[in-house]
This record gives structure tokens, C-alpha cells and sequence, in this order.
């Protein structure tokens, strides 16, 4: 396995790493920008460690709350030469790809149920959300 980040973007503690995440990690480039689905890549201002953050909505139209998922995939430096240079026509399966090869952050908050913030090594399917 590769190594990847430090103590505060890939550390143990999910919800620790997330609020970190969230809040620090610098953006370098922005692939997705649509009101339900948003991809980008960002950089941990301690370590340099580069990820992908996958921000997907799907509207519940008839009320509910709406469903969120938020995943962040660390990155290679090839990796993410690649990926901002196919920028907006980023391929999806390719993103599930290395999702499911590596621990990522992920927050999942469906429709009707409880928000969960754990890191998953589970496959990462990544679709467009509405
Ligand atoms: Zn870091």
C-alpha cells in the first residue's frame, strides 16, 4: 500500500480528518462545478498530499431532505496531473476507480437517515447527482 498524507488529513479519527478536510485543504483545481454535483482537487497545506473531493446531491423532490455524499480520494501526483487535464470530461469510473483501491474519507448522508462519517475502503461508485 501506498502511504499517503499526515496526522491531520489522513489521520485515524474520521471525523477529526473531515473537519480538517473541509476546512483546510487548499483547491488547485476545479473539475465539476454544478449546484448537485462538484469535483475537485486539493492539497493538505501541512503535507502537500494531494485528493480528489466528489461533492454529489441528489434532490428528493418531494420534500425530503436531500440526500448529500461527500468522499474524499487521496491522490498520486500523476494521478492528479491526469485528472486536471481532462478537467470538466473527468471520467467517472476512472474516480470510482481509485476510490476503491484506497482508504477515503467519506460522509454519507441519505434521505431519512443519519449522517455517517467513516473512512471506507468499500467500492466507490461516482455518478452525477441531481
Ligand atoms: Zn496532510
Amino acid at each position: 500500500m501506498t502511504e499517503f498524507g499526515c496526522a491531520r488529513c489522513y489521520g485515524e479519527d474520521a471525523l477529526t480528518a473531515l473537519a480538517f478536510c473541509t476546512t483546510r485543504l487548499r483547491e488547485t483545481h476545479r473539475l465539476v462545478r454544478q449546484s448537485h454535483f462538484g469535483i475537485s482537487l486539493r492539497e493538505c497545506p501541512e503535507c502537500g498530499q494531494a485528493f480528489v473531493a466528489i461533492f454529489t446531491e441528489f434532490v428528493d423532490w418531494t420534500g425530503g431532505e436531500d440526500a448529500q455524499y461527500f468522499d474524499i480520494v487521496p491522490l498520486t501526483r500523476t494521478e492528479v496531473t491526469s485528472l486536471a487535464a481532462q478537467g470538466s470530461r473527468v471520467d467517472l469510473a476512472t474516480l470510482g476507480a481509485l476510490g476503491s483501491v484506497r482508504r477515503r474519507l467519506s460522509s454519507a448522508w441519505p434521505t431519512g437517515a443519519d449522517k455517517t462519517i467513516a473512512w471506507r475502503t468499500d467500492s466507490l461508485s461516482v455518478r452525477e447527482g441531481y
